[in-house]
C-alpha cells in the first residue's frame, strides 16, 4: 500500500530517493564523497508499515528518539536495520534500550556522564560490541535543547573515551536553532567543538563524525561538514499526532 500524500507532496521511498539525491548534491558541493554522509531515517512517530516501505526501497538506518517506541518498533522490523537512538536519553532508560534493540548502532545524544556511564555498563552486562555514542552539544544555548555547553564538550568526550570502555566515541551532535540565519552559526560552533575535541584526545578530525542537519537544513548541514543528517518529516511527512510520552 503506498504512504498516503500530505499536500501533494510525496512521503516514503519517492521522497526518500528526493533526500539521497539532494544529500549527494550538497556533498558534491562540499567537496565531500556522498558515502561519507550517512542519512538516518528518523521514524518517531511513524508506523511500522511505513518505515517498512522505505526499508524496501533499500535504507537500513533509522532513528528513533523514545525509547518505547523503539522497543515496540524494533523487533517488528528487519534485524539488519541500523538504529540510531537520537536526542536526549534517560540514564534510567539505558538498559531498557540495549536489551530492546541488539540492532542499536549508535546513540546520538550522550549529554552527561551519568548517561555515558549506565550505556558503557548495560553493554558491558550484554556482551554485545561496542557502542557508537555522540556527545551532544547545545550549540544554540536554548533552554529546550539538550546537549552540554560547548565549553564542556571536551570533558564529557574525553570522559566518554577515556572511562567508558564499552563506548566507541564517535563525534558530536547537535540540533541548532531551526531558522535558517542562526544554524551556520551553530553548526560552525560544534565544528570548533569537534577541532577542540580532536586536539584534546589527539584523534584525527576525519574520525571525529559530526551529526548535524535536519529536514529543514540538512544540506547547508552538509555544506558545513556534516556526516551524518537526522531525517524525519521531509522522508515521513509531517508528525501530525506527535506522541506526549515521557522517554
Ligand atoms: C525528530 C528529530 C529529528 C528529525 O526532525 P525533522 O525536522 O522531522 O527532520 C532529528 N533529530 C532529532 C534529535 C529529532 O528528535
Amino acid at each position: 500500500m503506498a504512504a498516503p500524500a500530505v499536500e501533494g507532496v510525496a512521503v516514503g521511498a519517492a521522497a526518500l530517493r528526493s533526500v539521497l539525491l539532494r544529500v549527494r548534491q550538497a556533498a558534491q558541493r562540499a567537496g565531500t564523497q556522498p558515502e561519507r554522509v550517512r542519512v538516518v531515517a528518523v521514524s518517531k512517530t511513524k508506523p511500522v508499515s511505513l518505515i517498512r516501505q522505505i526499508y524496501d526501497a533499500g535504507h537500513r538506518r533509522f532513528g528513533e528518539n523514545y525509547v518505547q517506541e523503539i522497543v515496540d518498533k524494533a523487533p517488528q522490523l528487519p534485524e539488519d536495520i541500523e538504529w540510531h537512538y537520537v536526542g536526549h536519553l534517560q540514564s534510567n532508560k539505558a538498559k531498557i534500550l540495549l536489551t530492546g534493540v541488539p540492532n542499536l548502532a549508535m546513540v546520538e545524544g550522550v549529554d552527561n556522564a551519568k548517561v555515558a556511564t549506565h550505556l558503557d555498563r548495560a553493554v558491558s552486562n550484554l556482551g554485545r560490541k561496542p557502542l557508537k555514542v555522540l556527545v551532544q552539544v547545545n550549540t544554540s544555548g536554548e533552554a529546550s535543547k539538550s546537549g552540554v555547553d560547548p565549553s564542556d564538550c571536551v570533558e564529557l568526550a574525553k570522559y566518554v573515551k577515556l572511562q567508558c570502555p564499552n563506548l566507541d566515541f564517535s563525534g558530536l551532535m547537535t540540533i541548532g536553532m531551526p531558522d535558517y540565519s542562526s544554524t551556520p552559526e551553530n553548526f560552525r560552533t560544534l565544528s570548533n567543538c569537534r577541532a577542540e575535541v580532536c586536539k584534546a584526545l589527539g584523534m584525527a578530525v576525519d574520525q571525529c563524525e559530526l551529526s548535524m542537519g535536519m529536514s529543514g537544513d540538512f544540506e547547508q548541514a552538509i555544506e558545513m561538514g556534516s556526516t551524518n543528517v537526522r531525517i524525519g518529516s521531509t522522508i515521513f511527512g509531517p508528525r501530525e499526532y506527535p506522541k506526549k510520552q515521557t522517554q
